[in-house]
């Protein structure tokens, strides 16, 4: 198992409980044990949470319960698959340490790492994905007086919830004219940014930054129409890259997505590679291409699935639908199945709260966009599931149609 976090965690746990008695090897390349990363982004940045809430496990839960062979602080830097060999470099600078495993089966779960778009920002501008960066965030927020947030994804807007709710003033710059459009389509991005501008945030769409002042410590964030907005924090969150540089040469598929893997989660024709959570992108259950869902969910259900097709060579595939979830300004927003592909859009409407979105393609219910209302989102979650027809789904037929800017693009290998 290469990659020692939720994803990798979660399969060797799988692949024990489903009766595999042969060694176990955990690698990961951070020191820490395996952790949660969604509240990074919330309550360990609120400092509501000290950061032991994250830990998934303990040190003898993993190597005496499972008896897990556990190599933190080690990067796995090439792979034979043929072979069966997995090369790992020495710990820190020592490379005499550095040495070949051998394996069977081997499972990538090396996850993703934050886009930094800035060659050598001044300290000041972070971004957010380990225990480590959010606790350099956390940090800065106690003495920041200004927080500009770089790119108006779900982090990024997180990380805007916790600075407000400590008191701080906050920008948001964004380069889409329409944030989160892309991914979520215009009606359900528009009730996100209302939701955002309502809480007191500054945001500028359609806008990129083109340098940062200040030196050695940030003062400003200078955006490409010449404004300078204040600054003593910067957080860019402007989208995660999957780690998978190590797999150059294996002769694996790679792309822009990640290590591409089939509806059952394996890397190769032999059932030697596998692949789960953020790293990889894996065949739609359709055949049209391939889909990276950066979940927590998609990750918990890939280690499971892969776990019992790896120990029985079944070819199953995933049959909940995608959920994702986001906390913000006090909001649970909930994202179901597929919300960029679609070919019309209703919105449900909720007394006193906003509406909930659904998406349709030829005439069944594939996504939702949902603000509060958990229930709500766990049924949409099981009617997508089942591709039911929209006009069984209470609340589509009196739902406002949408108009839309046309189905979004998917995000995804092709
Ligand atoms: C700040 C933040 C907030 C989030 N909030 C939510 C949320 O609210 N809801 C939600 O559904 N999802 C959320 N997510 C997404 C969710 O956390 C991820 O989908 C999940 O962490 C994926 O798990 P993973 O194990 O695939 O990858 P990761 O968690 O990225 O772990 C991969 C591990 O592999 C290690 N690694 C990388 N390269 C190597 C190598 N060459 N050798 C050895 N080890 C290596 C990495 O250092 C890392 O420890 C959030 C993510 C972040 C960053």
């Amino acid at each position: 198992m290469v990659g020692a976090s939720l994803a990798g965690l979660r399969t060797v746990e799988a692949l024990r409980r489903h009766g595999f008695e042969g060694s176990l090897t955990l690698v990961g390349d951070e020191p820490h044990l395996p952790y949660e990363r969604p509240p990074l982004s919330k309550e360990v940045l609120t400092g509501a949470a000290e950061a032991g809430v994250t830990r998934l496990t303990s040190r003898s839960a993993l190597e005496e319960d499972l008896a897990v062979d556990l190599r933190l602080g080690r990067s796995a830097v090439g792979l034979d698959p043929a072979a069966g060999l997995l090369r790992l470099a020495g710990r820190g600078d020592r490379a005499a340490e550095a040495e070949t495993v051998g394996f069977d089966a081997l499972v990538v779960a090396t996850g993703a790492r934050a886009r930094q778009p800035f060659a050598e920002p001044p300290p000041g501008v972070l971004t957010l994905r380990t225990l480590d960066d959010a606790l350099a965030v956390r940090d800065r927020l106690r003495s920041a007086e200004n927080v500009v947030v770089v790119g108006a994804g779900f982090v990024g807007l997180e990380v805007a919830s916790a600075a407000r709710s400590l008191g701080l003033p906050v920008t948001v710059v964004e380069a889409a004219r329409t944030p989160l459009s892309r991914s979520i389509g215009a009606e359900a991005a528009s009730g996100v940014m209302a939701l955002v501008r309502e809480n007191g945030v500054t945001v500028h769409c359609g806008r990129t930054v083109r340098a940062f002042t200040g030196s050695p410590q940030l003062t400003g964030v200078v955006l490409d129409d010449g404004a300078t907005l204040r600054a003593d924090l910067a957080v860019v969150g402007v989208g995660a890259q999957p780690n998978t540089e190590w797999l150059e040469g294996s002769g694996l598929l790679l792309s822009p997505a990640g290590l591409c893997c089939a509806a059952d989660g394996r890397a190769d024709d032999a059932g030697r590679i596998w692949g789960v959570g953020d790293a990889v992108a894996w065949r739609r259950a359709d055949g049209g291409g391939y889909s990276r869902h950066e979940h927590w969910t998609s990750a918990c259900d890939q280690a499971q699935l892969v776990a019992r097709n790896l120990l029985d060579g079944g070819r199953r595939g995933l049959t909940a639908a995608p959920y994702v979830w986001s906390d913000q300004f006090g909001q649970r927003l909930s994202i179901v199945g597929e919300t960029d592909r679609y070919d019309e859009v209703r919105e449900v409407p909720r007394d006193g709260g906003r509406p909930a979105v659904l998406y349709a393609r030829d005439g069944r219910l594939v996504g939702a966009f949902v603000f509060g209302q958990q229930r709500l989102a766990m049924l949409c979650r099981r009617w997508v599931a089942a591709a039911a027809p929209v006009h069984e789904v209470p609340g589509w037929e009196q739902g406002a149609r949408a108009v839309t800017e046309g189905a979004g693009v998917p995000a995804d290998a092709g």
